[in-house]
C-alpha cells in the first residue's frame, strides 16, 4: 500500500482500478508493461515512428513548397533520424528488455541523445538536441494520444491518475466511467477543480510526482476530502473507505430530507439567500432538489470546452442552453455570466478566436471580459442569446474581470447597441434586464464606490480576488500553501466590498469556492453577506450552518477576525469557532437526529 498527499478540491471518496495518463511536454514517468504486452507495444511504438514519419514528410513537401528547400530540410532531417534503425532497435529493445512503455523508452532514449549534442562545443551539434526534442514530442503526442482516446473507448470504470488535466479535457470525461482522478499539477482555485466538482467526481490535485509508482490496473482510493490517494490499499484500509462512503451517501440524505424545503435563515430568523454555482446545464434542476434560491453564478464556458462541437458556437447553441436552464430554474432568478475565457480555461485546440495566444502570463492576458471586447462579434452573440432567453425566466448578466469603470461602461455600451438591434427586428427581450459585475479584481473592488452607480448587483469572485491579490497563481500546486481565502488582505478587499454594496442597496454576493466552505459561513454572514452562491453539493451544509448561528455572534467573530495578523492565526480561530457551534447543535439534538462525527471531522 501507497499514500500519497495532495489538494482536496472535489469532495466524495473513489475506489477503482488506475489508468495512468502521462503528458507529453513533462517528464514521463516511468512505466512498465505486463510480460503477455510487450508484442502489442512494440507494435504501438512503431505505428508511432510511421506515423511521425508521414508527418514530417508532408511537412517537408508543404514547407519547401511555401518557404524553399533550406527549410523543408529541415523536416528532411527529422525523417532520417525515425528512420535510422539503429535508434529504433535501441527504444525497442528498452520495451522488450526493461518492459518499459513506449512512452517512456522513447523519452528516455532522446533525452540521451539530447544530453550528447548538448554537451558538444560545436553550437551547431548543440543545436541539433532541439530537433531530438521535436521528434521526442512528436512521438509522444502520437503515443499519448492513443492513450487518450482508449480512455474515450473504456467501458469499465477507473480511477483517472494522470500529470494533468486540462478544464477542457475534465468537461469531457465520461463520468460513468471516470470515478475520480488525481493529478501531479493543479492547484486549488483551479478551474479544473471547478469542472470536477461540478460533475460529482472525487478529485485531487498537486500531489507532485507520483505517476511513477502507480500501474494500470492497480486499486486506487481517491479521497477528495483529505486529499489522499492511496494505491493498492489493504483490506482494512479498503473497508474503512467503503464505511465513509456510505456514511457519507447517508448523512447527504439525511441533510437534504430534513433541509432542502426551507428557506435558510440564521437561528435569529435574518434570511440569506443561497444560489447555486453551475457550469452545466444539467445541474440546474439538481440545484432545486437541493433548496436553491436561484442560480448566483452559470459559467457559461463549458460552450466551448466541450468536444464534439463545432468550435464555432452560435447563438442558437446559446440560446438554446440559456433557454432550457431558465425554463428549468421555474421563476427563479438565473444570473449569466458573459464567457471567462483564457488563463487555465483555454481551449485545447486552437481556432481564430484562440486565448492560448495571449502571451506568457495569461491570468494577467488577453482573458476573459478582455477577450469578449476584443472578440466583439462573438461576446454580441453571447448577448443576443441571452436577451433572447430573458423572456423565459429572471435572467440577469454579469461581466467577469472588470477591472476597470471604462471596461464596464464599454460591455454595458455593447449590450444598449444589441438590445437596439433586437429592437429593431422585433425580438422579443426583457428591457430591464439586470447587469451586475464580478468583483474579482482587487482594482474594481478598491475603486467600487465608482461602480455600485452603475451596476444592479455585484457577485465577489473570491478564486480570482485572492490570485489577484496574493500573487499566487490559482492552479499552481507549488505556492498553493499561499492561496488562502482567509488572509487578511484578502478579507480586507471582501469586507469592504460587502459594506460599500449594502450602504449604498446594492445586492452582493460572493460566488467563489470560500462560500461554499462552512468554516467561513460565520464570518461572512458578520461582515455582513446575506447572498452566498455556492457549489451545488454545498448548499444544504451552508444551509445548516445558517440555521445554528446568530447574526451578533458572527459579528463578533468578523471583528475579532479582522484584527489578526495573519491567515493560519485566522484559520484556527475559525476552525475553533466552527467546531464550537457543530458540538452545541450536536448537544442540542437527539442523538439519532443527525450530523455525526464524520460531519464535525470536516
Ligand atoms: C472567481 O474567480 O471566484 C469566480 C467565481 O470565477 P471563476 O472561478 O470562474 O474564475
Ligand atoms: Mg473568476
Amino acid at each position: 500500500m501507497k499514500s500519497f498527499q495532495g489538494i482536496a478540491v472535489s469532495p466524495g471518496i473513489a475506489i477503482s482500478q488506475a489508468f495512468v495518463l502521462a503528458a507529453e511536454g513533462v517528464r514521463i514517468p516511468l512505466q512498465y508493461v505486463q510480460g503477455n504486452a510487450l508484442d502489442a507495444e512494440v507494435a504501438r511504438f512503431k505505428k508511432a515512428v510511421a506515423e511521425a514519419q508521414e508527418e514530417v514528410i508532408a511537412s517537408r513537401d508543404s514547407i519547401t513548397d511555401a518557404i524553399g528547400r533550406k527549410y523543408g530540410d529541415i523536416f528532411e532531417a527529422h525523417f532520417q533520424i525515425l528512420n535510422d534503425p539503429k535508434l529504433i532497435l535501441e527504444i525497442e529493445s528498452l520495451i522488450r528488455e526493461f518492459r518499459h512503455t513506449a512512452e517512456y523508452a522513447v523519452s528516455e532514449t532522446m533525452h540521451k541523445y539530447v544530453a550528447i549534442f548538448r554537451g558538444h562545443d560545436n553550437s551547431y551539434l548543440a543545436a541539433r538536441g532541439n530537433d531530438i526534442l521535436d521528434i521526442e514530442k512528436r512521438l509522444l503526442q502520437l503515443l499519448l494520444g492513443v492513450r487518450r482516446e482508449r480512455l474515450r473507448k473504456l467501458d469499465n470504470p477507473i480511477a483517472l491518475l494522470a500529470s494533468d488535466l486540462t478544464p477542457s479535457e475534465t468537461a469531457n470525461l465520461d463520468v460513468d466511467i471516470v470515478k475520480g482522478f488525481a493529478t501531479e499539477q493543479g492547484g486549488p482555485g483551479g478551474h479544473t477543480a471547478i469542472i470536477a466538482a461540478a460533475l460529482g467526481l472525487p478529485a485531487v490535485v498537486g500531489v507532485g510526482p507520483f505517476l511513477n509508482e502507480v500501474v494500470d490496473g492497480d486499486m486506487i482510493i481517491i479521497d477528495g476530502e483529505n486529499g489522499e490517494v492511496i494505491a493498492q490499499p489493504d483490506e482494512e484500509t479498503l473497508n474503512r473507505y467503503r464505511r465513509k462512503i456510505e456514511a457519507a451517501q447517508s448523512l447527504a440524505i439525511r441533510l437534504s430530507d430534513s433541509l432542502a424545503d426551507q428557506e435558510a435563515r440564521t437561528h435569529d430568523r435574518i434570511r440569506v439567500q443561497l444560489l447555486a454555482n453551475i457550469e452545466f446545464p444539467f445541474e440546474a434542476p439538481q440545484c432545486f432538489q437541493r433548496g436553491a434560491d436561484g442560480i448566483g453564478l452559470f459559467r457559461t464556458e463549458f460552450l466551448y470546452l466541450l468536444q464534439g462541437r463545432d468550435r464555432y458556437v452560435s447563438e442558437e447553441d446559446h440560446f438554446h442552453v440559456y433557454k432550457t436552464v431558465a425554463e428549468a430554474v421555474q421563476g427563479r432568478p438565473i444570473t449569466i455570466r458573459t464567457y471567462d475565457l483564457g488563463a487555465d480555461k483555454v481551449l485545447d485546440s486552437p481556432t481564430s478566436f484562440d486565448p492560448s495566444s495571449e502571451g506568457k502570463n495569461p491570468a494577467l492576458g488577453l482573458r476573459s471580459i478582455r477577450l469578449s471586447l476584443r472578440n466583439v462579434d462573438m461576446f454580441r452573440l453571447q448577448l443576443r442569446a441571452i436577451l433572447r432567453a430573458s423572456v423565459y425566466g429572471k435572467i440577469r448578466i454579469m461581466f467577469p474581470l472588470i477591472a476597470t469603470i471604462l471596461e464596464l461602461r464599454q460591455a454595458k455600451m455593447i449590450l444598449a447597441d444589441v438590445k437596439d438591434e433586437l429592437l429593431e427586428e422585433g425580438i422579443p427581450f426583457h428591457h430591464a434586464i439586470h447587469v451586475g459585475m464580478m468583483l474579482e479584481v482587487p482594482a474594481a473592488i478598491l475603486m467600487i464606490e465608482r461602480f455600485v452607480k452603475e451596476v444592479d448587483f455585484f457577485s465577489i469572485g473570491t478564486n480570482d480576488l485572492i490570485q489577484y491579490t496574493l500573487a499566487v497563481d490559482r492552479s499552481n500546486r507549488d505556492v498553493n500553501h499561499l492561496f488562502n481565502s482567509e488572509d487578511p488582505a484578502v478579507l480586507y478587499l471582501v469586507k469592504y466590498a460587502i459594506s460599500v454594496a449594502n450602504n449604498n442597496g446594492v445586492p452582493i454576493s460572493l460566488c467563489g469556492q470560500m462560500s461554499s466552505n462552512p468554516l467561513y459561513t460565520m464570518l461572512l454572514l458578520g461582515l455582513g453577506l446575506r447572498q452566498f452562491s455556492c457549489a451545488p453539493a454545498s448548499l444544504t451544509e451552508i444551509k445548516r450552518i445558517c440555521g445554528l448561528v446568530e447574526i451578533p455572534e458572527c459579528e463578533r467573530i468578523a471583528d475579532a477576525v479582522m484584527e489578526m495578523e495573519s491567515a493560519r492565526d485566522i484559520r484556527s480561530f475559525l476552525r475553533e469557532k466552527f467546531r464550537e457551534v457543530l458540538s452545541a447543535a450536536r448537544k442540542a439534538e437527539s442523538p439519532d437526529s443527525a450530523f455525526d462525527s464524520e460531519y464535525e471531522m470536516r
